[in-house]
This record gives structure tokens, sequence and C-alpha cells, in this order.
């Protein structure tokens, strides 16, 4: 039996997608063997490629001026892909800090260019996003980066920021999960292990136009223009994870693309976050307007039961739901593949579990 897999990455996958991935796994569209085992090269494999491609281009209405590679490394690679990309000598860079990754993705960024820090929501304990206004933009920065959704902290942007510079977000774990206006972006990149598909893929896109400044020693497989240049094929890419995304796309189209995605997830966090609000036992610290519909943080007013709660939740069907080593407490992920039957089940064992030992 399937459980409720509320893991952050990597997350669970829309059935449909693994039935038919283990269908077609020992024979892959009549040719006698697996996706996995013919070239990257070969008609068959590139046919997937493109068609990947065309899909995320159409679920996210990416204009034609943007590259998408699809490369390896994780998120993590792509915090010094892109300074060692977009920045030239002497360039700065300006950086928000809202959590985890955003100071990952600044702390790498200083071992290739100047940063500067134009906001940072370290002294909230990263409940909050400090507002937009009091945000200190060098008008000289190459790129703004931020991280429009927290997956540790649980803090969303709920708006993309207006500033003066090229914005550069790092949407691994919010990517999909709504309309987005990829037009207002330089850059956006996303490690694929959270709302796309299996670990070993990263998908990045980028504006033409920010591309050529790559510096002569930058490794060849973390240059865009390069990898733009060969269809993110410089060296083997990630095929598995690349047909299994293009699956993925294949069941968001089905399921009515991302304006259907985000009226779901609106749904799925209301109703977790109303009933955190409202039990008396559970809390979450972001402020409302901030809160994340891909990641709910929650702790419970006796941390002493934290170890059982999830204990007593797994024996349910209800599994990793510990919040991540940096900050503790629980977390409860959401991302497109997670039902809302997922959530109700959720809430109708956390009502029980206050009942037994609150
Ligand atoms: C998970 C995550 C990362 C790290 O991704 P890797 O693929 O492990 O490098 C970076 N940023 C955000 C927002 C994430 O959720």
């Amino acid at each position: 039996v399937r459980i409720y897999n509320f893991s952050a990455g990597p997350a669970t996958l829309p059935l449909p997608v693994l039935e038919e991935a283990q269908r077609e796994l020992l024979d892959w569209a009549g040719s006698g063997t697996s996706v996995m085992e013919i070239s990257h090269r070969s008609k068959a494999f590139l046919a997937v490629a493109r068609e990947a491609e065309a899909d995320l281009r159409e679920l996210l209405a990416i204009p034609p001026e943007y590259k998408v590679l699809f490369l390896s490394g994780g998120a993590t690679l792509q915090f010094a892909s892109i300074p060692l990309n977009l920045v030239g000598p002497g360039d700065s860079v300006a950086y928000v800090n809202t959590g985890h990754w955003s100071d990952k993705a600044l702390k790498e960024a200083r071992r290739y260019a100047t940063v500067t820090v134009a906001a940072d929501a370290k002294d909230s304990n990263y409940t909050t996003i400090p507002e937009v206004a009091s945000w200190q933009v060098d008008p000289a920065a190459r790129y703004l980066h931020y991280t429009p959704n927290e997956t540790i902290q649980g803090v969303e942007f709920p708006f993309i920021p207006d500033v003066p510079v090229p914005l550069v977000a790092d949407m691994s774990s919010n990517i999909l999960s709504a309309p987005l206006e990829v037009s207002r972006f330089g850059l956006i990149y996303a490690g694929a292990q959270k709302n796309i598909g299996p670990s070993g893929l990263t998908i990045v896109i980028v504006r033409e136009d920010l591309l050529g400044r790559a510096q002569a020693s930058l490794p060849s497989v973390m240059n865009y223009s390069l990898q733009a240049a060969e269809g993110s094929m410089l060296n083997t890419p990630a095929t598995f994870p690349w047909y299994l995304a293009g699956r993925v796309f294949k069941w968001l189209k089905r399921e009515g693309g991302l304006a259907a995605m985000g009226r779901n997830n609106a749904a799925k966090a209301a109703l977790l976050y109303d009933y955190i609000d409202a039990s008396g036992f559970y809390s979450n610290p972001v402020v409302p307007a901030y809160r994340s519909r891909m990641n709910v943080p929650f702790r419970l007013a006796d941390a002493a039961l934290e170890g059982l709660f999830a204990s007593e939740a797994a024996a349910e069907g209800l599994r990793f739901l510990e919040g991540h080593r940096a900050v503790g407490g629980m977390r409860a992920s959401l991302y497109n593949a997670m039902p809302i039957e997922g959530v109700h089940a959720l809430i109708a064992f956390m009502k029980a579990f206050v009942v037994r030992h609150g």
C-alpha cells in the first residue's frame, strides 16, 4: 500500500506517473529495452527530451527568448553556476536572505562575486519577509537573488518583488505549483526532486541576454551558453529523471495545468493552517501572509511529544513528517502530487493525537 508521503524532498510523485513508468520499465515504447538503457543521442530519447521541454514551456508559458536547460548537480551547484555565468570581473550581486536556502545561496556566491545583502530576515528567526520598500538594492548589481519558497522555514513570497535589476529565483520547492509570470525573471532554477520528478535533474530557465559573461575558467558543463548550444547534452544528461519529469509535465497538463494546481495547493494549505491555528495545541510561527503553501512546519505544545507524534503518524501511513534537522519540529510538505485526501487524513490524525495526548 502507498503511504501519504509528506517528505520535503525527494518527495512524493503522482501515482499515475509511477504506474506508467512501471508499465514501460522493461519494454519502453516497443523498444525491448528501458528508457534508461538507450543513448541520450538516439532519435527516441531526443524526442523524449524535446517533448519534455515543449510541455514545460507550454505549462509555464515560457517566452521564446528564454533558454530551458536540463542539468545535473542540484540547486546547490546552481548556487555557484549562477554567479560564475552571469557575473563579470568586478561586478556585484544582490541577495535577499529569507531562510536556510537563500543563506546557503548567498554564502556560495560570496566565493565568486561581491555580494551585498539587500534584505535579511534572520532577526525574525525567518518568520517573515522584509517589506520590499525597505530592501537596499544596489542598482549596479548584475542580479538580485531570492528564494520564493523557503522549504525549511515554510516562508513563501505571495508576490514577485519589483526591483531595478534582473531577478534570479530558486524555485526548487514551488516551481509548477501555480501559474507564474516567467517574463518577470532573468533566471529561474529548480532541483527536480520536490515538485518535478526524481533527484538528479535541475532545470534552469534563463533569459538569453544575460548569457555570454561566463568566466574563462568556468567548467564547460556549468556553462549555460555551451549547454544551451548542445541542447543540455554537452555530456550525458540524467536521462531517466528527464524522462520521468516529462511524464509529470503530461500529468500536469491532464490535470488542468498550473491554474488547477494553484487552486488545489491553496485549498490544501488553507485546510492545514486553519486547523493548526484553531487547534490550541499545534502552532506555526510564520506571519500568515507569508506562510508557504508547499511546506508547513509546525510544533506541538509539548515538544517532548514530537517523536511520539512522528511514530504514531507513521504507523497510520502518514510518513516523513519530521522537520528538517536544522530546525526540528514537524513539517508537512504538500506538493502537487499530495492529494487533498492526504491532508484530510493528516488533520484527522492530528485531532485524534490531541485527544490521546493533549
Ligand atoms: C532542496 C532545496 C535546495 C537544495 O537542493 P539540492 O538539489 O539538494 O542541491 C535548494 N534550494 C531550495 C529552495 C530547496 O528546497
